[in-house]
């Protein structure tokens, strides 16, 4: 179980070796954001590391076994539904770490960072994924962007000194899939033409998809317990102004828009080459569930 706001302070008084993991809600929700890692710097945060780009090697692992599956195969990032689908129907769902797990053990891992990491999080339940089935605590602290929002509120003259910070970018994971489409079927469709990609945002409208259809062979689905998925999640404080999801949106015409998605595939395709060859697939992947690759 994850620790909140209070202890990742109280811990970093201390002199606790801590690194910060930043979810996309906080830089669409947090107008001051720069000047809250400046904050936390100030504090002893040692780096501080935005997790969308990570979500590069989520989807190679998606990718990788995607490659196998006939099936319904559930990519999902959502704390909140895997529990829910882990009670009810686990086979589907894809035993692959979500963007935050994938960042916390890359930079661990293959790039030896020490101390325990932060997330600043869009969500409570997020804190439910933070050790794994093997007991590491991949991630130790969660603090939801509501809650850090009404600790640092702009023009708060306890920032005002601090100075504005970016986050660190990593060449390894430079964003080319959910950063640059902002979907599992935008990232990967031109990969795996023969899927059929389905996004579902929402409890309710997931769960009726689910049970709505007879077949589901050759689908995937992104779902997200949420509404307005992690950017309007219920610890954002936000209400969501998302629209819906349904299927991934059909690319844009026009031949120069072409030649760019043909580039930028063949660049995804080189990346996941690359994460081939230089990542341990299991390094990544829950491994009771873990499949032959
Ligand atoms: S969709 Fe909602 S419940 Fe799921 S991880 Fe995001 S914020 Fe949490």
């Amino acid at each position: 179980m994850g620790e909140g706001l209070e202890t990742l302070l109280r811990d970093l008084r201390r002199g606790r070796p801590i690194r910060m993991l930043i979810a996309p809600a906080a830089f669409k929700l947090l107008g001051n954001l720069d000047k809250v890692l400046g904050f936390f710097r100030r504090l002893g945060v040692r780096s501080f590391h935005p997790v969308l780009p990570y979500a590069d090697i989520t989807l190679w692992a998606y990718f990788t076994l995607l490659k196998e599956s006939g099936g319904l195969f559930v990519c999902s990032a959502c704390a909140g539904l895997n529990l829910c689908l882990r009670e009810r129907d686990p086979c589907c769902l894809a035993p692959v770490y979500s963007p935050l797990l994938c960042a916390a053990r890359y930079l661990r891992t293959y790039r030896f960072l020490d101390g325990d990491f932060a997330f600043l999080s869009p969500c409570q339940l997020k804190e439910k994924e933070f050790v794994t089935p093997e007991g590491e605590n991949l991630v130790r602290y969660n603090v939801t962007i509501r809650e850090l929002a009404g600790f640092t509120a702009p023009g708060d003259p306890e920032l005002s000194p601090c100075p504005a910070l970016k986050p660190e970018q990593d060449d390894f994971c430079p964003g080319l899939t959910l950063a640059a489409s902002g979907s599992v079927g935008g990232a990967l469709g031109a990969l795996l033409p023969g899927k059929k990609f389905v996004v579902k945002r929402g409890l309710a409208e997931t769960v009726s998809w689910l049970r709505g259809q007879d077949s589901h062979s050759n689908t995937v689905l992104e779902a997200y317990a949420c509404p307005g998925g992690c950017l309007y999640g219920s610890g954002t404080g936000q209400k969501s102004k998302a629209p819906a999801g349904t299927e991934s949106p059909e690319p844009g015409g026009g031949q120069a828009a072409a030649r760019q998605r043909a580039e930028h595939t063949e660049a995804l395709r080189r990346l996941f080459d690359r994460y081939t060859r230089e990542l341990r697939f299991a390094d990544f992947c829950y491994p009771s569930h873990l499949p032959t690759v």
